[in-house]
């Protein structure tokens, strides 16, 4: 709508003429535009527009013409019922309620299409012939007609067909006002019959072309949405009264790749800049999603990260002591590997789960929690009317002072609005009369909140962001058209499943033929074009790192792409709002004992600061909680059944002859295994065991597993020349620098020259190229080999050995592995290139005393050996604040624009 179009709207309304626009938002927009006209002529009060939206409009003709008595379904409503009608059905895909539930709304789909695009066919005559799903749809929709006829209901979809008999104005009655008609990219046949049954109405006039039209390439994705938010800042930077509005395709899916350059690229211009047209999910919004997380969690399981994101939000908590409680709890199981793939309430705050914690839960937290479910049981016993449930909720809520913590900004107060409307939306199932149990209402619930679109209320930002549909209607300053590539522009879809496909073309339903997507592509895209004076189109020769090319469609309404200018180039961004301060003190750490034991030494030789954290501030990163057991789980099991086996007599053995005289390798190993298990896993006493938290089948699996590799392993190390196991789990005590370190190595070998081999087991992947100086990745192995043998004892090694599937080896440093560790070993083996030299170990030991020395002095600089793969593995970036520190080292580093010379967006 250009602007003659906005002016033969607003003259229009001045005059009380009714408008009705295609989408809510086209009415909100053209309210908008309408008060801003007025305010311009400098008016303090006028007359409210009348503007409806199509369905509003429908609902309120049909409410002044009619009082039939039949009840208009809503969206939930009517689902309910196409789904009951598939359900007695009885077929496989119809027994879970997920599946149900996406085949309901299948159907309203295809009801609606027809409804709207070939009414003639709700006749179940006109449907005679059709086959396959269309039959049984067929059959879903002839017992709908049935049930809504039995029970005076009524789909939203029927109401303008049965609006028209109700419309022609009896003789000598007066005519209705005329109606104009805006933002439809496409009038359907039942459409067009309702305005003309109305009465007089005329659709908008069409709008003057852009006169400044263009068509930009980018590079990539990125750079291609980097240039539109410059491009958008520039505009408003030039004039804040500008409106420019942003269509994409791809909105939903790309929502945070948009805010994200937004808020990078636009400027900085006074919030708020911009805003997205299309909400979230409401399921997807926190306090909602809290509050549901809240409620299955009374009579079902959470999964802990479930656990650990609610108790984050601090909905779960009465106050903020309360839900820094909850977390530290969390922090503390899963400290104490506690951590299980799912909680019922119960077993959480059941006494031993709590005994066994040094972070206690909040009394008066587990008292709520407590007297909520008993309450919640008590209404569970039978089936209650969706009503019923749905005034129980806020009673539950309440009672856990649920959302109490901390005041709402008005975002959340809209969320719990529309919470609130969710809520009477599922209780309105009631209207039949139906009973359901709570998991079938909180199952509805959750399906209500993840159609529901919630988006806060519009602030009139500058910047409107919309996709192609909901920008009909929409007028602006200027128009950015991004993705307008071949492969998306028309945007393509499939026929829908449940009707003919021959009547779906004869019917020109969205997606049945190419030509129809053109079609409707081209109407938008000259659309777009009267939207306003100035319009850009782009699109990006690389997405994802395949290649696009030009939409044919905006080449011929716009000419063939051009480089994106050197102008669009977004601006080097501005200085962080940070202050640095440059601290250059130490705080020595005291001489004695350091927690950590060889990993600190590594984390000192990492970054400075990780060391600092881990060590002095217990600092830890966060693991996220796993449905299994955690790789760190796995490799215990690993280590103690690997001790267990070369422990010596009476169970274990220690030398090569011992290992080759074993006769039945598997089920030596397997009693090995399962004897760790047994005292691992299924040990009670002060805390849980695995057995409680995990199912026994797959434990069961997991030692098979363990069992395979073990005797795999075993396989490796027959091939050995002669050696014996001196020790496991060697507990070894050192001091360096004035510090003590407790040490435990995995096993030290005898090798056949008398020198000693050190062994690290390893079950990730690892390489002793993380001992290269100048500064290594990792000190262990050389701390142990260089600090920890005895007197007597001669270095013949230093190895990881590599316990994983498919990958057996000793990788590391030994100094005549060809005649100590495998004989026969060629030339060109890693083991025998990477033969340990005398002077390496000298190496590591003078730069493993500096590190020490480093560590007690203080030294606790932010500075990773190897940026971003040393952060991205440490887990600390919050308290570090290196992303922080990073923006100010580019800075210094670059040539203070933070672009290449050409000054481009796009090379
Ligand atoms: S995240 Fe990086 S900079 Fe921060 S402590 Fe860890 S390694 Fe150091």
């Amino acid at each position: 709508m250009g602007a003659s179009q906005a002016v033969e709207i607003d003259a229009w309304l001045r005059q009380g003429g009714i408008v009705v626009t295609a989408s809510e938002r086209a009415a909100r927009a053209l309210a908008s535009a309408f008060h801003r006209a007025r305010l311009a002529e400098g008016l303090t009060a006028w007359p409210a527009p009348n503007i409806q939206d199509w369905n509003g409009f429908v609902r309120s003709a049909w409410a002044a013409h009619t009082n039939d008595g039949r009840l208009l379904l809503n969206s939930t409503q009517e689902q309910s019922l196409w789904a009951d009608l598939a359900a007695a059905e009885g077929r496989m895909a119809t027994l879970l309620e997920g599946p149900r539930g996406r085949l309901a709304a299948l159907a309203m789909e295809a009801h609606e299409l027809l409804c709207f695009h070939a009414p003639r066919f709700l006749r179940a005559s006109a449907r005679s012939g059709w086959q396959n799903d269309a039959a049984t749809f067929n059959r879903w929709l002839s017992a709908f007609e049935e049930t809504c006829r039995a029970n005076h209901l009524l789909s939203s979809g029927r109401l303008p067909i049965e609006l028209l008999p109700l419309l022609p104005i009896p003789a000598g009655q007066r005519e209705r006002p005329p109606l104009l008609i805006a933002g439809f990219d496409r009038i359907l046949p039942v459409q067009r019959a309702l305005f003309d049954a109305l009465g007089s109405w005329t659709e908008a006039g069409p709008s003057q072309p852009a006169t400044e039209i263009s068509f930009h390439e980018a590079r990539d994705d990125q750079a291609e949405l980097a240039a539109c938010a410059h491009w958008c800042g520039q505009k408003l930077a030039a004039n804040p009264q500008t409106r420019v509005l942003v269509v994409t395709q791809n909105a939903a899916a790309q929502r945070g790749q948009i805010e994200r350059a937004f808020l990078a690229h636009s400027g900085s211009i006074p919030s708020p800049t911009f805003e997205l047209s299309l909400g979230v999910p409401l399921g997807k919004v926190a306090l909602p999603r809290a509050a549901h997380l809240v409620l299955r969690w009374l009579s079902g399981t959470l999964a802990e990260h479930e656990l650990d994101w609610l108790f984050s939000t601090g909905y779960a908590a009465a106050s903020l002591r309360e839900s820094s409680a909850l977390q530290g709890h969390m922090r503390a199981l899963r400290r104490r590997g506690l951590e299980q793939a799912e909680w019922t309430l119960q077993a959480f705050i059941q006494p031993i789960a709590r005994r066994a914690n040094e972070s206690p839960l909040p009394g008066e937290w587990v008292n709520r929690m407590t007297e909520a479910r008993r309450r919640l049981d008590e209404f569970e016993r039978r089936p209650q009317s969706p009503l019923d449930w749905a005034e129980l909720i806020p009673q539950l809520l309440e009672s856990l002072h649920f959302a109490v913590s901390q005041a709402l900004s008005s975002a959340e107060f809209q969320a719990v609005r529309r919470w609130q409307q969710a809520l009477e939306t599922v209780a309105s199932l009631g209207f039949d009369g139906r009973r359901i149990h709570w998991k079938e209402f909180l199952a509805v619930l959750a399906r209500t909140l993840d159609e529901t679109l919630y988006a806060p209320e519009s602030r009139n930002a500058p910047i409107q962001i919309a996709g192609p549909a909901e920008s009909a209607g929409l007028t602006a300053d200027a128009l950015w058209f991004l993705g307008a590539s071949e492969d998306a522009w028309p945007a393509r879809g499939a026929t829908h499943p449940l009707l003919p496909p021959e009547l779906q073309r004869e019917a020109r339903m969205p997606h049945a033929t190419a030509q129809l997507d053109w079609d409707l592509a081209q109407v938008v895209s000259r659309r777009l074009l009267g939207s306003a004076p100035e319009v850009h189109f782009s699109y990006a020769r690389q997405t994802q790192g395949v290649e696009s090319r030009p939409s044919r469609l905006i080449v011929q309404l716009a000419a063939p792409p051009q480089p994106m200018p050197a102008e669009l180039a977004p601006a080097p961004k501005g200085s962080p709002l940070t202050v640095l301060v440059e601290d250059f003190s130490r705080i020595p750490f005291r001489p004695g004992p350091v927690p950590g034991g060889a990993g600190v030494l590594t984390a000192q030789s990492q970054c400075p600061f990780k060391a600092f954290a881990v060590a002095r501030l217990a600092a830890q990163r966060w693991e996220p909680a796993q449905a299994g057991l955690t790789p760190s789980q796995r490799g215990k099991l690993l280590h103690e059944v690997l001790h267990a086996v070369w422990a010596g007599p009476p169970r274990g053995i220690r030398t090569l002859a011992e290992l080759l005289s074993l006769t039945d390798r598997q089920t030596w190993v397997a009693s090995h295994v399962r004897r760790v298990f047994e005292t691992r896993v299924f040990e009670t006493g002060a805390r849980p065991s695995l057995l409680d938290r995990m199912p026994v089948r797959y434990l069961e699996l997991e030692q098979q597993r363990l069992t395979g590799l073990v005797i795999a392993w075993l396989d490796y190390e027959s091939a050995r020349i002669p050696f014996e196991v001196l020790e496991t789990e060697a507990e070894r005590t050192i001091s360096l620098a004035g510090l003590t370190f407790s040490l435990r190595l995995d096993r030290l070998d005898r090798l056949n020259d008398g020198s000693v081999l050190v062994i690290d087991y390893k079950s990730g992947d690892v390489s002793p190229k993380s001992w290269e100086l100048p500064r290594p990745d990792d000190v262990q192995l050389p701390l142990y080999a260089g600090f920890a043998l005895g007197d007597d004892d001669l270095l013949g090694g230093l190895t990881f050995a590599k316990v994983r599937p498919g990958k057996l080896e000793f990788a590391g440093c030994v100094g005549a592995p060809s005649s100590t560790l495998f004989a026969g070993l060629k030339n060109s083996a890693t083991l025998m290139k990477n033969a340990l030299q005398a002077e390496q170990l000298d190496n590591w030991k003078v730069y493993i005393e500096r590190l020490a020395k480093d560590f007690l002095s203080g030294r606790a600089d932010v500075d990773p050996r190897d940026y971003p793969k040393t952060c991205e593995r440490c887990g600390l970036q919050t308290l570090c604040r290196i992303q922080e520190n990073r923006i100010a080292l580019d800075e210094d580093e670059s040539d203070g624009s933070g672009f290449d010379s050409a000054g481009s967006a796009d090379e």
